[in-house]
């Protein structure tokens, strides 16, 4: 099959994947076979070719956004369309799994990480681990869902986001404009600040109540906020808008670094600081859920396989309107 391989010894500032013909993966027990429809592609992957994350194999498939078709293996109808995450599978037996807590799992497989993922013609997954799609969007238009959608749903969770709060976006990306709609339901009020003039052009058209630029001071106390962007400072930023007793969620899986802050006037008053770490299957089929009543369908960019690297990069430098996704 055709893949784009990330070779981890060859790690360079701009990501740099190579195409090339490899073995089609054999099925095991507990796994299926899936023909790649879709891949979209997320941060993540960018922070794993250009070595943010620590590399674990010395080739690697990325991708962890994957719409497939069942080929072969498992219980599932031949043809049945499915979807994998990032969450690949759990040991289902540590401390957190059996407390609910599957995404802080101590044995986890992440897709495109610590197993091949989806750039490429072919994928395994572990059949418990893949998600029923909603019918009515095709391919394309699901797979910014699997990771995006999900991860910026658990944002909102983590958050603690109640219905009609004020709720603080910062940094723009394919998460932030699907948690739009979703925060629109539960009628929130969304105040969004990004450094991309396009991003608050598409900030305003999604029905923001208020949209800035990078400095720019939110004109309310936010109740909740979620950070978006890999870089610190934003965090910093978001926690000086709170008000007391709010929550900053840190939708990232990589941060440049956390810089210092002032506790008494940032902190103290009960705020609070929470990273949002991968996902639980609860979250995805919950979210799946929601984005078909809601009729969440994102904007997208297509890339072929063979252009991978355009496609990285076009997360990289924010380039896109919407997400990039790949189809073999
Ligand atoms: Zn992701
Ligand atoms: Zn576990």
């Amino acid at each position: 099959m055709k893949a784009a391989i990330f070779d981890s010894a060859k790690t360079t500032p701009e990501a740099r994947l190579r195409i090339a013909e490899v073995a089609r993966p054999v099925v095991k027990p507990g796994s299926v076979l899936l023909k790649v429809l879709a891949c979209g592609v997320c941060r993540t992957d960018l922070h794993i070719a250009e070595g943010d994350l620590k590399p674990l194999r010395p080739q690697l498939i990325l991708g962890h956004q994957v719409v497939g078709e069942v080929v072969e293996g498992g219980s599932l109808p031949v043809g049945t369309r499915v979807g994998v995450s990032w969450m690949g599978g759990t040991d289902g037996t540590c401390f957190f799994c059996t407390h609910q807590m599957e995404n802080l799992c101590d044995h986890p497989t992440f897709t495109g990480y610590t197993v091949d993922g989806g750039y490429a013609e072919y994928v395994l997954a572990r059949e418990d681990f893949t998600v029923a799609l909603p019918e009515e969007l095709d391919a394309t238009h699901v797979a910014p869902l699997l990771c995006a959608g999900i991860i910026g749903f658990r944002s909102l969770r983590v958050a603690g986001v109640q219905p009609g709060e004020r709720v603080g976006l910062f940094g723009f990306g394919s998460s932030a404009t699907l948690a739009i709609p979703i925060l629109q339901h539960w009628g929130c009020e969304v105040y969004v600040v990004t450094r991309g003039a396009e991003h608050r052009a598409t900030a305003e058209k999604l029905g923001a109540k208020w949209v800035g630029a990078e400095d720019a001071k939110v004109p309310v106390a936010l109740d909740r906020a979620v950070t978006f962007a890999p870089v610190g400072k934003v965090v910093v930023d978001a926690l000086s808008s709170l008000r007391k007793g709010g929550v900053v969620a840190i939708n990232a899986i990589h941060l440049d670094q956390m810089p210092a802050f002032d506790y008494d006037s940032l902190l103290w008053g009960e705020r609070q600081i929470r990273s949002v770490a991968n996902m639980t299957r609860a979250d995805a089929t919950d979210f799946l859920a929601l984005a078909h009543e809601l009729k969440i369908q994102p904007r997208v960019t297509v890339f072929s396989l063979d252009e991978a690297n355009a496609a990285l990069m076009a997360v990289k430098r924010e380039t896109e309107d919407g997400s990039a996704v790949i189809v073999p």
